[in-house]
C-alpha cells in the first residue's frame, strides 16, 4: 500500500497533547507524511505534490483515541443481569448467584472463534466511529487454556485488520471457573496458561481481578510475578468493589496500571505516584452500576498520579464503547478537568500502555492516528453530553471511518 500523505487544513484548533496541557494551537495545521505526524503549524500548510488535502472546516483536531481497558471480545449479552441489578441486586450478589463474569464465560467457551472474531469485529468498528485508534483488549471469559487463547487469537486477527491498533491482555484470572478450588485454578493459569500464551507470543500485558472475595492481593502478586517471568507487563483490576489492597500490589509489582480505583488506600495511592502507575479510571462502570464510591480524582491530582481513562467497555458492567462518553463521565461523575479527561483519553491512555513514544500525541515522528471532529472548540467534546464529535478517524495517515 502506498504511504499516506495528508495536509490538514483549516483547522479551529489542533489539540496536540504535548507537553503538560492539551498543545493547543489556534487556527493550524498538520501535515502527514508517510503515515506519521510531519508538522503542525499556524495557520494553513502549502499541499506539496502527492500529498492530499483535508479541509477541516474549522473543527477541532486531535489525537486518536486509545482506550486502554476493554474486554472487547465475548460471546453473549447480560439484559437479564440489567435488569436485575435496577431491580435492587448487587454486583456481588449476582456474582454470588452464579451471574456476572461466569455467564459470559459459558457464552464464549459455546462461540466458535469465528463467531467471537465477527461480533467483535462490528463492536470494533463502532468504536472507530467513535474515534478510538488504539484499543487494548482482554481475554478472561474462557478461563480454561483453549478459550482463553482463542480469545487473544480473535484480538490478534482485529490488529490484523489494520484498521484500529490492538493490544492483547492475557486475563486468565478473571474470575474462578465453577466448582473448581482457587488454589487449583492458580496452578492452572501460572503453570498452563502463562506458558502457552508466552510461547504464542499473543498478549503484552498479564492482568489479574484483584479482590478480597476474587483473587486477594497475594494470590494477584503471585500471578503477575509469575507473567513477569514470562515477559508480559503486568496491570491489575485493583480496589473497585472494596479496599483490597490493589494500589499497593500495583505499585510492588512495577504494574503499568491500575484500573476502577474506586476505593484505593491512601499509602496504595501514595506508592502508585511513587511507582509511576497509571490510575486507568473507569467513570463509565462506576456510573452504570450505580457504585456508591467514586474514584478519588482530587486525591491522585495531589499525589501528581497520571490518569487515564477507558470505557471498560464489556457485556455485564459497562456496555458502553464510546470514548468521549466516558471522557464526559470522567469530568460529569467523577469530577475531572476538561483537560485532564482529553489527555486520559489520549496521551495518558497511552502512556498506560506504555505506546507513549507511538502514540497518543499529535507531535513530529507520531503515527498520524488522528480524530477530525465536527466541533469548533474542544470544550463541545464534553459538553455535548452523548453527541458523537467524530467527523473522520485517521489510522497511521489512513482513513478509516468517515461521518455518513
Ligand atoms: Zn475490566
Amino acid at each position: 500500500m502506498p504511504e499516506a500523505n495528508l495536509v490538514l487544513n483549516n483547522v479551529s484548533q489542533v489539540l496536540t497533547m504535548a507537553g503538560d496541557g492539551l498543545g493547543i494551537v489556534e487556527h493550524g495545521a498538520v501535515r502527514v507524511r508517510d503515515g506519521r505526524i510531519h508538522e503542525v503549524a499556524k495557520g494553513n500548510l502549502e499541499p506539496r505534490p502527492g500529498e492530499t488535502e483535508i479541509d477541516c472546516c474549522g473543527r477541532v483536531v486531535l489525537p486518536g483515541f486509545v482506550d486502554p481497558h476493554t474486554h472487547l471480545v465475548f460471546g453473549g449479552w447480560r439484559q437479564n443481569e440489567f435488569e436485575m441489578r435496577l431491580a435492587g441486586r448487587t454486583y456481588k450478589e449476582i456474582a454470588e448467584a452464579g451471574g456476572g463474569i461466569l455467564s459470559t464465560v459459558i457464552h464464549t467457551r459455546l462461540a466458535t472463534e469465528d463467531e467471537l472474531y465477527n461480533r467483535a469485529l462490528e463492536r470494533l468498528h463502532e468504536m472507530v466511529s467513535w474515534g478510538t485508534t488504539t484499543v487494548e483488549v482482554k481475554s478472561g471469559y474462557g478461563l480454561d487454556t483453549g478459550t482463553e487463547l482463542r480469545m487473544l487469537r480473535v484480538a490478534r486477527r482485529l490488529g490484523e485488520l489494520g484498521f484500529c491498533r490492538v493490544v492483547p491482555t492475557f486475563l486468565g484470572a478473571h474470575s474462578v471457573p465453577k466448582k473448581w478450588d482457587k488454589s487449583v485454578y492458580i496452578k492452572l493459569v501460572v503453570e498452563e496458561m502463562l506458558p502457552a500464551v508466552a510461547e504464542q507470543g499473543i498478549a503484552l500485558f498479564c492482568d489479574v481481578f484483584c479482590e478480597n472475595f476474587v483473587f486477594n492481593a497475594a494470590e494477584s502478586t503471585a500471578i503477575l510475578e509469575a507473567g513477569k517471568q514470562h515477559g508480559l507487563i503486568p496491570t491489575v483490576h485493583a480496589d473497585e468493589i472494596e479496599s483490597s489492597g490493589g494500589a499497593e500490589l500495583a505499585a510492588k509489582v512495577g504494574a503499568a496500571s491500575a484500573s476502577h480505583l474506586l476505593q484505593p488506600s491512601d499509602a496504595g495511592l501514595a506508592a502508585m505516584a511513587q511507582a509511576g502507575v497509571v490510575a486507568v479510571l473507569l467513570p463509565g462502570t462506576c456510573f452504570f452500576l450505580r457504585e456508591a464510591h467514586r474514584s478519588p480524582v482530587a486525591k491522585m491530582r495531589e499525589a501528581g498520579i497520571v490518569t487515564a481513562v477507558a470505557t471498560d467497555f464489556n457485556p455485564g458492567s459497562c456496555p458502553m464503547l464510546a470514548q468521549p462518553i466516558a471522557a464526559q463521565f470522567g469530568c460529569i461523575h467523577y469530577g475531572m478537568t476538561i483537560e485532564e479527561a482529553l489527555r486520559g483519553i489520549t496521551v495518558n491512555a497511552a502512556r498506560a500502555l506504555r505506546l507513549d513514544s507511538r502514540v497518543g500525541t499529535l507531535e513530529p515522528g507520531k503515527a498520524a492516528d488522528i480524530v477530525i471532529t465536527d466541533v469548533p472548540d474542544y470544550r463541545h467534546i464534553i459538553y455535548r453530553l452523548g453527541h458523537n464529535p467524530v467527523f473522520m478517524t485517521i489510522r497511521d495517515g489512513r482513513v478509516v471511518h468517515r461521518q455518513v
